[in-house]
């Protein structure tokens, strides 16, 4: 039976395909009773995902007692190694499933659920942070027992209905990531909000994907029909032909608009009145560089390096990250490559930092970006080394997220040139004037500019974390994301007067935030004075189309007007209008 289940617009286009459902380690694991004859059977399972486990973590031991390894990954092996073949894990789950006869899945989650209640009561805090070890030793094993996920493979049908559509309850900015290697149409999700890191990945992957559906993962069975159309943010389940045909027909108008598009790649960026427009682009891995490329991008204005830090058991060490930022240098061919040091914490988790990460009782407003940066000098040092390593091999910046207070910005001006002693005392090659540069996406930073402007030599509006802040709504809580409004007055008028303090400082400033990237604020932006525009690259020739026609003397009056006012539907009506 047909239905339409609507969420969150994330990311735009019509995906048709078959629905594909995955569970996320321990949320959703199966919980049903076998019967008494296979009992044995379910034993052996488990043991078989543990033997599977224990054959991972031995090759993992024997990578972390490689020369040059992090003696991290060694200890957390051991470590995950230990929990394994404790009875409380390799035993007590076989009982429940003798005695109670659970599921092996089941069984596992209950005793890991013991075993962290158990941790929680100890007073010793680094003890008690050994409940993250249980933990991710239990989604080890819960993998194995999963099985690897049906073919999300390079060769998902060429006809769209073939393709794969991802419907998951939640889905981190981690497992995002990784459909970058994987040909998935687009994808769905019970949570979630617009400007999550989740759906900034979708964006950036040009996939169609909606959010916040409440209902898709339970309503939903594999291999269903659906359409996501990710404009109106709607999933279609079982849709009639009549429906089907007419989003194959706009599905193919789409991509004729997109292909037409490509025309603009090697036209410059000038507005009718003659200013010249920056436009780069915002990327996630090394090899987005391509994307970038084909962009016609002016260099890339934010590289998200924590996304390198994810879905492995180790940290990336100097060496591995230099190569990664190198790469993305070189193939930049003199264009400017902004590297953000680490924006770990909130939504943005990494296995390989579970340890050290708290479980903070509000991650949006902890010890994330450079907060924990600081707050793990070796860390940060290691990652400076890298970026500075690579400054050699291009036109290399760095950028720092997050940053609130004038200590926080001297700090880390200390730690670059720590990092720039060290690099001499070994003889590497670096950039000695490399620029640094902060985002502005605390609101305290975006008022207290001044200190700012004197001590760095660039800025980057991060819009996704100022409206966040500045209007209190969790960028990834589905519940409030009506509230998260780009056109509030109050976000209008700190953003233009950050852009316009900037100028008159004579300091570059940008916005890389997701605003940069949607072609109806384009002109907006450009009528509040912005001249330098960092986004997803698969957005970039839209925004370029819209600058090819605007006026920036003409829209700078009109938005004038539209700063001054605050009812919010004569705000909106005035920026259609614009
Ligand atoms: C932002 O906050 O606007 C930004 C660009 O950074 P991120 O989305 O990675 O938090
Ligand atoms: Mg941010």
């Amino acid at each position: 039976m047909s239905f339409t289940l609507h969420g969150l617009a994330v990311s735009q286009g019509i995906a048709i395909g078959h629905a594909h459902l995955v569970s996320h380690a321990t949320l959703e694991v199966a919980h049903y009773t076998v019967r008494e004859r296979d009992v044995p059977r379910e034993i052996e399972r488990l043991a078989d995902a543990m033997a599977t486990v224990r054959a991972e973590l031995g090759a993992l031991s024997t990578e972390a007692a490689a020369p040059g390894s992090p003696s991290e990954l060694a200890a957390l092996v051991n470590v995950h190694a230990m929990f394994l073949d404790d009875p409380m894990l390799a035993e007590a789950p076989k009982a429940l499933i003798r005695e109670r006869r659970c599921n092996a899945e089941w069984a596992l989650v209950q005793q890991m659920e013991l075993l962290v209640a158990q941790f929680n009561e100890i007073d010793d805090s680094y003890l008690r942070e050994r409940k993250h070890d249980i933990v991710q030793v239990v989604e080890r094993v819960l993998r194995a027992l999963l099985g690897k996920p049906r073919k999300l493979t390079k060769k998902a049908g060429k006809d769209f209905e073939g393709a794969l559509v991802i419907v998951a309850h939640d889905l981190s900015p981690a497992d995002t990531i990784q459909f970058k290697n994987l040909k998935i149409a687009g994808f769905v999700t019970d949570l979630g909000g617009a400007t999550s890191h989740t759906a900034i990945v979708a964006r950036s992957l040009a996939i169609p994907a909606v959010v916040g559906l409440h209902h898709a993962r339970p309503l939903v069975r594999e291999d269903d029909l659906v359409i996501i159309d990710g404009t109106r943010g709607v999933l279609i389940v079982d849709p009639d032909p009549r429906v089907l045909e007419e989003y194959r027909l706009r599905k193919r108008e789409l991509e004729l608009e997109r292909s037409k598009l490509k025309r603009l790649k090697t036209a410059r960026a000038t507005t009718l009145d003659n200013v010249d427009i920056t436009l780069q682009a915002n990327i996630e891995l090394p090899q987005d560089v391509e994307q970038v490329r084909e962009a016609g991008a002016d260099g890339v204005g934010l590289f998200r390096t924590e996304f390198l830090f994810m879905n492995r058991d180790s940290l990336p060490s100097e060496d591995e990250q230099y190569e990664a930022y190198r790469q993305v240098a070189k193939s930049l061919a003199g264009k400017p490559l902004t590297i953000r040091t680490l924006d770990i914490g909130a939504d943005k988790t990494a296995r390989a930092l579970a340890g050290t990460e708290r479980q903070a009782p509000n991650p949006a407003l902890g010890l994330r970006a450079i907060r924990y940066c600081l707050a793990e000098p070796q860390l940060f040092l290691a990652q400076l080394r890298a970026i500075l390593r690579a400054s050699h091999h291009g036109r290399v910046q760095i950028l720092v997220p997050m940053l609130a207070h004038v200590t926080e910005i001297e700090q880390t001006l200390a730690m670059v040139e720590q990092a720039k002693w060290q690099l001499r005392e070994r003889r590497c090659k670096f950039d000695e004037g490399i620029a640094v540069g902060g985002m502005i996406e605390i609101p305290a930073a975006a008022l207290s500019l001044g200190a700012f402007v004197k001590r760095l030599q660039f800025l980057s509006i991060g819009t996704n974390d100022l409206i966040q802040y500045l209007l209190a709504i969790d960028r990834t809580d589905e519940a409030v994301a009506h509230l998260y409004d780009p056109l509030h007055p109050a976000v209008l008028r700190l953003i233009a007067q950050v852009i316009q303090a900037a100028q008159k400082a004579e300091m570059p400033v940008a916005v890389c935030g997701e605003l940069a990237g949607d072609p109806k604020l384009t002109r907006l932006l450009l009528g509040m004075g912005l001249r330098q525009f960092s986004m997803h690259p698969t957005q970039l020739l839209e925004v370029k189309q819209q600058i090819v026609m605007a006026d920036t003397e003409q829209l700078a009056a009109k938005v004038a007007r539209i700063l001054r006012c605050e009812e919010p539907d004569r705000i909106r009506e005035q920026v259609e209008r614009l």
